[in-house]
């Protein structure tokens, strides 16, 4: 898993919870780095999961919320810095699409063992499309984070059923993403 996420959380944790927060995280988790990442350097995922974990202990929120609000502010960081895959993209869904093709390769990049984290989206109707996500760390809550990150930019209001999921005995997890009312075509 590339830096820029890792300091894409330590930005959110500053900003949100301030720099004391973040010391206290890297104290307890104490990782191989230290806490001081280099933008396309490779850190093991286990570190971000780690640290998550530690989140969730030290501001008294649940892992998953604390995944999907890390999720949505990490969307906006590289959306931000990398704005290619959105401009390339003028829907929602066809950004979605695009991550089997163009970011395919950078979005795995995202998440580490490559050979074992997977990520594809299919489009079932005009205003449904299925996600299916696999990954030894099953951080698909991030995914739902990133997901909801996306429909902000492109102003769409979704719903996303999460029904087979790896943290309830399935093999990998299957996100149903509805749009509720498709503004862009009117
Ligand atoms: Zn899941």
């Amino acid at each position: 898993m590339k830096g820029a996420i890792f300091i894409a959380l330590n930005d959110m944790i500053e900003q949100q919870h301030g720099i004391q927060v973040w010391k206290a995280l890297v104290q307890t988790v104490n990782p191989p780095s230290q806490g001081i990442y280099t933008a396309t350097e490779d850190y093991h995922e286990r570190e971000m999961a780690d640290l998550i974990i530690a989140t969730s202990r030290q501001i008294n929120v649940p892992i998953n919320d604390v995944q999907r609000t890390f999720g949505a502010f990490l969307f906006n960081e590289l959306n931000r810095k990398h704005p290619v895959f959105t401009q390339m993209n003028n829907t929602f869904f066809r950004f979605l699409m695009s991550i089997n093709e163009d970011a395919h390769k950078e979005i795995n990049k995202l998440y580490d063992e490559p050979s074992l984290s997977h990520i594809e989206c299919k489009q079932k109707t005009h205003d449904t499309l299925q996600m299916l996500y696999r990954s030894p760390r099953k951080m698909c809550y991030l995914a739902e984070g990133l997901i909801q990150g996306a429909a902000n930019h492109y102003q769409q209001d979704i719903q996303i059923a999460h029904k087979t999921c790896m943290h309830f005995g399935a093999d990998h997890c299957l996100l149903d993403i509805t749009i509720l009312e498709d503004t862009q075509d009117k």
